[in-house]
């Protein structure tokens, strides 16, 4: 066997000691039974060719899929790190990749690596249930996925998996929709590097709801103070959020936002949380107005705004932290 990372979809890294590793990986392929084989025959038109490779594995194969960290051993592993006084982690899509191109494969059996499949290369079947279908049958986990007949079919498993995907084992944010016979897939072609016959629907960012602690201005590079809020942590599409970036005082005028209200925030993919309401409803009267500084929070100098930008920016050309960054950069 041998494993490689997608890299730029030509050439990956060679990572087949690590994901030798993952027990959902099987080191030797299963071959199916004659009575699955006749099932095959039977539901997906499989030629006889394909049958007779199919008992004997003779041969290459070729297998794309997810390696990732199921939920719960996602919270297991960051427990037992927590008890060994070790810091935890707040990504599980990055835990799971970054641990597939460690150097060392102890390391990576070290985590709770697991597998689905989603692509079986041409071996002569006609469709992409069949090669879901072959994938199971010689001993992997595919993704989950069903067919749709026509486009409602389509919009109505997207809604469904939107209201299941919290009880899942697994982080999804969307839905892969696939041309299920090879032969429309190949006639359909490619646009620059995305082919036609697959397209992918994401489902709107996860919400959380947290509270404000406080809110740090932090001063740029270019001299620009931008307001943070530091937030209760929070669990949001799948990494621990403890801030969110507020942007400029415009913003904070605009959500009305206090310190120690409950906010809504979201994330989206690897952006930066962000906070998109504030639940008045539950002020209790205790909330503080954020001040806008008059002061650079580094160097003290006056901040202002430079033209009609809604920007603050401080006023100290030899700003202390721009300093810093003009040697750090
Ligand atoms: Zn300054």
């Amino acid at each position: 066997m041998t494993a490689a990372t997608r890299g730029d979809g030509m050439i990956g890294e060679d990572v087949t000691q690590n994901v030798r590793t993952i027990e959902a990986v099987p080191l030797k392929l299963r071959i199916p039974n004659n009575a699955e084989i006749k099932q095959l025959k039977k539901d997906f038109d499989i030629s006889e060719k394909v049958a007779k490779f199919l008992t004997t594995l003779h041969g290459r194969i070729e297998i794309r899929g997810e390696v990732y960290i199921p939920k719960k051993d996602f919270a297991k592993l960051n427990k037992e790190l927590e008890k060994r006084g070790e810091k935890t982690f707040a990504n599980p899509r990055n835990l799971a990749a970054g641990s597939v191109r460690q150097l060392d494969p102890a390391v990576s059996a070290s985590r709770p690596l697991n597998f689905m499949a989603w692509h079986l290369d041409d071996i002569g079947q006609k469709t992409q249930e069949a090669s879901m279908e072959i994938l199971r049958l010689i001993g992997f986990k595919t993704v989950p996925g069903e067919r749709g007949k026509k486009i409602e079919d389509i919009e109505s498993y997207y809604k469904h998996l939107a209201k299941k995907r919290e009880k899942l084992n697994f982080w999804i944010d969307g839905l892969v929709i696939r041309v299920n016979r090879h032969k429309i897939y190949k006639k359909l072609g490619v646009v620059g590097k995305t082919p036609r016959g697959i397209v992918a629907w994401k489902f709107p960012p996860e919400e959380a709801t947290t509270k404000v602690l406080a809110v740090n201005w932090f001063v740029g590079r270019t001299g620009k103070l931008t307001p943070v809020a530091l937030l209760q942590p929070v669990f949001v599409a799948g990494t621990t959020v403890n801030h969110a970036t507020l942007h400029n005082a415009e913003e904070i005028k605009r959500l009305g936002v206090k310190i120690g209200d409950t906010v809504i925030v979201t994330k989206a993919g690897d952006i930066i949380p962000k906070i998109v309401g504030v639940l008045e409803k539950l002020r209790t009267g205790k909330e503080e107005f954020i001040k806008i500084p008059k002061k650079c929070p580094v160097c003290d100098s006056y901040v202002g705004k430079k033209g009609d930008n809604i920007d603050l920016y401080c006023s100290n050309k030899n700003c202390f932290s721009k300093e810093k960054e003009r040697i750090l950069y």
